[in-house]
């Protein structure tokens, strides 16, 4: 079985594990076999031929955990598409662009979406996992593919015939990179002189005269998805395009990006947020491997066996098992408030911000109980939380101050040299069980906030204001930057924290799956983004999914294999009998 040998670069601190502690701990390098060496970069460098289970030691040894050592499935016969260096991450296969069809991909962050992406976009010449070579031309490729649908594509791609328009993943990169108006930006792109059109879906009127370098991370994402679509274009890739979006702005990008796909066009879409990603393809292709070492692509699938399959973690045809448990939705009664003393109340609340006005009603939140807040952006989401957590004085309204609270805002940004470790010391020292391992966060202890990805920043945020003595824990937007996995993870962690220490939870997200799982009650927003806000409830689940699902005009049904919650077809049986009983949420 082969090994694959992995140093994470970014990890890798020679300096700070006292001097290549791996090479002096390997057991095949005391005995003069050059396994490990110092690299040109002056990082460990694994020479994997040389490796053997000896070698296994070492991955214990760095304090970093900057090594990776693992054996290939043996099912595995391919040759790999792309190897980043000599001992970096491998990319088996690719996803298959299909006409006519929108082909989601999914997986966990670091499986190698974006990389097969970059390769479908031309964006990375790939190397057939062989760092040295600049070489490889398409004829190989379409050997390598000889008899599959990829075949077809890349005599295509030969043939110059795709034509590739691509979002990328980091919208804040094209924003800093960016010059002048909305307006100039989108009318520079408008290949497809759709331009009138799509300024009207994706709602942009109102930003057309800002700077790029001055709109928000959702107006952002809807300019980029903007300037992909006014290209001309056959093959459409978006890499994570609800991110920062609302659940009414996801559901219309959705669609959007749905009727994008016809005979001559194809759609290639890496998507967490479970009902979008349902909502808008009609194919899947899994991703599965270990993270950060190697990334195997499965063959198409409908896309509702293919997210079950994935939820399942077993791919039937391939008789591959990626993950030793399922991914379960509890299938609870609907009525989940807790009948439990209240924990804390708010007085109704006013707030002026600029030309903003919000009002905010009277409340309470019990022991053991999770409320959801739910609601657009712009609409005074942060802005109440902010209130609550004493960050904003209120206009009017005078809250209970001795009340202790625990607060995670939206925004991460972090330049802090700090270590994990220190930020998480209330959390290690008492919730070692149910936060910090099932958050796997023991890997990045020893790293600075600034070094971490955007996911990892999340958790290790998400565990530090869980894991304080705290009477009440906001939580604002948990699930961003985290993969479908992680975003269900963290919302058994979330619920379970509530249940066994009693403390009270309030979350702000878009993302419905996850609210659905961790909630009890609902707080909705409405109003007028940027002009009012008024806060509805806490009122039942029920009652809050369906005062929101009534205005996006869609009904929910469980999945009734996974318990997964899905959006019924418009118009379909279940629609009309749904929305005819006034029951938008199913129950
Ligand atoms: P995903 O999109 O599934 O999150 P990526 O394709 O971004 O995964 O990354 C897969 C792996 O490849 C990660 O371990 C990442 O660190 C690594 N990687 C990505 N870009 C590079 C690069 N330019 N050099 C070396 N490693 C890279
Ligand atoms: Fe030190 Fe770990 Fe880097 Fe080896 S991989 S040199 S042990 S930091």
């Amino acid at each position: 079985m082969k090994r694959i040998a992995v140093v994470e670069k970014e990890r890798c601190n020679p300096e700070g594990c006292g001097g290549y502690l791996c090479i002096k701990k390997s057991p095949l390098n005391r005995m003069g076999v050059e396994a490990i060496v110092q690299g040109p970069d002056g990082k460990a460098q694994i020479n994997e031929d040389l490796a053997t289970d000896a070698l296994q030691v070492v991955v214990n040894v760095c304090p970093f955990h900057a090594i990776h050592m693992v054996k290939l499935p043996e099912h595995l016969t391919t040759r790999p598409i792309h190897r980043y260096g000599k001992d970096q991450f491998i990319l088996y296969s690719l996803p298959t662009p299909t006409f006519g069809k929108v082909v989601g991909i999914i997986g966990v962050n670091g499986i190698g979406k974006s990389t097969a992406i970059k390769i479908l976009a031309a964006a990375l010449k790939p190397n057939l996992g062989d760092s040295e070579r600049t070489d490889v031309d398409v004829d190989e490729l379409i050997k390598l593919f000889k008899g599959t649908e990829m075949q077809i594509f890349m005599e295509k791609f030969k043939k110059e015939e795709i034509i590739v328009s691509f979002k990328p993943q980091e919208v804040e990169l094209i924003q800093k990179n960016a010059k002048g108006k909305v307006k100039e930006l989108l009318d520079k792109v408008n290949e497809t002189k759709k331009l009138k059109e799509v300024i009207e879906v994706l709602e942009l009127t109102n930003i057309l005269d800002t700077d790029i370098n001055k709109i928000s991370g959702g107006e952002m994402q809807r300019v980029a998805i903007a300037a992909t679509v006014l290209k001309k274009a056959n093959l459409y890739i978006f890499d994570e395009p609800s991110s920062f979006l609302d659940i009414k702005q996801r559901l219309k990008i959705a669609r959007f990006i749905r009727d994008l796909a016809n005979e001559e066009t194809s759609v290639l879409v890496i998507e967490h947020d479970l009902i979008v990603m349902d909502y808008m393809t009609d194919l899947v292709n899994i991703m599965y491997g270990k993270e950060k070492v190697y990334g195997i692509v499965s063959q198409l699938k409908p896309a509702k066996t293919g997210m079950n399959a994935y939820l399942e973690g077993y791919l039937k045809d391939d008789n591959v098992r990626f993950r030793d448990h399922k991914i379960e939705f509890d299938i609870r009664s609907a009525d989940k408030e807790k009948k439990k003393d209240v924990r804390f109340e708010w007085p109704a609340m006013e707030k002026k911000l600029g030309n903003f006005h919000l009002k905010a009603n009277a409340g309470s939140i019990k022991n053991q109980e999770v409320i959801g807040i739910l609601g657009p952006n712009g609409i005074g989401k942060t802005t109440f939380m902010k209130l609550l957590a004493g960050v904003e004085e209120p206009d009017s309204g005078k809250l209970d101050t001795t009340v202790s609270i625990s607060y995670k805002p939206q925004n991460l940004a972090s330049d802090s040299e700090e270590l994990v470790m220190n930020v998480l010391k209330e959390a290690i020292q008492y919730h070692t069980n149910d936060i910090i391992d099932p958050l796997n966060l023991k890997d990045l202890f020893t790293r600075q906030l600034k070094q971490l990805s955007g996911g990892e920043l999340q958790r290790v945020a998400v565990a530090e204001a869980l894991g304080k003595k705290a009477d009440i824990i906001l939580l604002d937007e948990p699930s961003a930057y985290l993969d479908t996995e992680q975003r269900l993870n963290i919302s058994k962690i979330i619920r379970n924290v509530a249940d066994t220490t009693g403390k009270a939870i309030l979350v702000v997200d878009h993302d419905l799956v996850f609210l659905d799982y961790v909630a009890n009650r609902l707080i909705v927003f409405e109003g007028e983004p940027a002009i009012e806000g008024k806060q509805i409830g806490p009122v039942k689940m029920e009652e809050g999914m369906n005062l929101l699902l009534k205005e996006v005009e869609i009904t929910l049904r469980r999945d009734e294999q996974t318990g997964r919650p899905r959006i019924n077809k418009l118009d379909s049986v279940m629609d009309r009998k749904q929305k005819d009983a006034d029951k938008y949420y199913y129950s």
